[in-house]
């Protein structure tokens, strides 16, 4: 049995935990972040990409050495929707109708992953613990103690503990907070592409009965363009999908994205995440705070999961620059959850609306949906706040 003290323990290495304790980090604060994987295994193997939007950004290049992933980091200057129920009928948003050079920038994963590691392993006062397990965790008047299981016993002691281990947090669970699900019964499938035509830059959004089919620009591979792709579709179809050859999965795949990006050809493995909403009932407990997946998990329409955890840590970030001696106090810890519970229930709303118009098969409301759109994407008063709203603006208090 061993054991170890920090300021701020962060359970979970996702890409939750690690922004935040990189964040964290460069404020000195202490902190120490573990994760049940080992990092052979983790998710050094996420073929995903995160679209970071507005001033999620800012945060990022505060959490990363940015000019170090730069070359991989895609802009997002447009973004187009197509409906497939109505001749392809399709609206365009540009990143310049409201003064802007981009939306944001469209990173993979794996690539990200592995940079928050380095510029983490560069602090002094930061570390991941990997292979251990958090399984229990005590609130006491003056500290916490998670205990970790892995090749031994491990006991951290802390001021603070940061539930970042996502949609079934154990942190999340222990501290007696429930959750609430909604869902369309979907699952996306993710997977890379290399296609025929240029993107220039643009996200392409096309919906159709069980959910939208999105294709992110990333860094084109060798000669030929290439993509991103979420397909959300209904549990079943997901299911037959993912059954497929790669051969005949990527004649789908073709017929689904009508042509948009020429020919797609698959460039790596497909993987499927379930898709739905699910909301804790508070953000915080005694000595602790949810951020991430743990807090909220959103279907990955028009990219808002990973911005609105950026908000999340920018949030914690103003809270512990303000007051690192007070770090778990109850003004301290309901001031994140009034921020940020009100925040994410307003946009979860509007995602949850999105979903079930995308999702839902029926004539009536698809008619709605391109009639809406196609109104929304002519009038700019309207139009431009909620592009601005999309595309994330989040306060950042300046380090000293
Ligand atoms: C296909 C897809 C595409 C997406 N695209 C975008 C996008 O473009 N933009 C965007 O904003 N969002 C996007 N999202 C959402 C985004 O990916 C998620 O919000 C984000 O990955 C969640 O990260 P997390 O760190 O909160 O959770 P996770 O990635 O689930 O990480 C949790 C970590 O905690 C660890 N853990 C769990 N339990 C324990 C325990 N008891 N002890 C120790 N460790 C533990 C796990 O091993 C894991 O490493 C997408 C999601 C999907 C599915």
């Amino acid at each position: 049995m061993s054991s170890d003290t920090c300021e701020i323990v962060v359970i979970g290495a996702g890409l939750s935990g690690l922004i935040a304790t990189s964040t964290l980090g460069r404020l000195g604060i202490d902190v120490i972040c573990c994760d049940e994987k080992k990092p052979a295994n983790g998710c050094l193997d996420d073929n995903r990409v995160t679209a970071f939007l507005g001033s999620s950004i800012d945060l990022l290049k505060e959490a990363v050495d940015w000019q170090s992933i730069e070359r991989q980091a895609r802009p997002l200057k447009n973004m187009r929707i197509v409906d497939s129920s109505a001749d392809h009928d399709s609206q365009s948003f540009c990143a310049d109708m409201i003064g802007e050079k981009e939306f944001g920038f469209a990173l993979p994963n794996h690539i990200l992953i592995k940079a928050l590691k380095k510029q983490i392993s560069s602090f002094p006062n930061t570390k991941i613990q990997s292979g251990a397990k958090m399984v229990r965790q005590l609130p006491r008047l003056s500290e916490i103690i998670v205990t970790l299981e892995g090749d031994e016993t491990h006991h951290i002691r802390a001021d603070l503990a940061v539930a970042a281990d996502g949609g079934n947090s154990a942190l999340r669970s222990l501290a007696g907070i429930a959750t609430r699900g909604f869902g369309f019964h979907q699952k996306s499938l993710g997977f890379n592409v290399a296609h025929s035509e240029p993107h220039g830059d643009e996200t392409v959004e096309i919906y159709a009965a069980g959910g939208p089919f999105t294709l992110v620009p990333i860094e084109n591979t060798g000669e030929s363009f290439a993509s991103s792709c979420v397909w959300m579709t209904n549990n079943r179809e997901a299911e037959r999908l993912m059954a497929l050859s790669d051969e005949d999965f990527v004649a789908e795949a073709n017929r689904r994205s009508l042509g948009q990006r020429g020919t797609l050809r698959l460039t790596g493995v497909r993987k499927m995440w379930p898709a739905f909403a699910q909301l804790a009932d508070r953000f915080i407990a005694e000595r602790v705070v949810l951020i991430g997946e743990a807090a909220h998990m959103v279907p990955p329409i028009g990219a808002q999961g990973m911005n609105m955890t950026m908000a999340d840590i920018a949030e914690l970030r103003r809270l512990v620059s303000a007051g690192r001696d007070h770090l778990a106090a109850p003004r301290v810890l309901s001031r994140y959850h009034q921020s940020r519970y009100g925040a994410v229930l307003t946009r979860m709303t509007a995602i949850m609306a999105l979903n079930w118009m995308s999702a839902i098969d029926n004539g009536a409301i698809h008619h709605f949906r391109q009639k809406g759109l196609s109104f929304f994407a002519n009038t700019p008063f309207l139009r431009n706040p909620l592009m601005r709203m999309g595309m994330w603006q989040f306060e950042m208090t300046h380090l000293n």
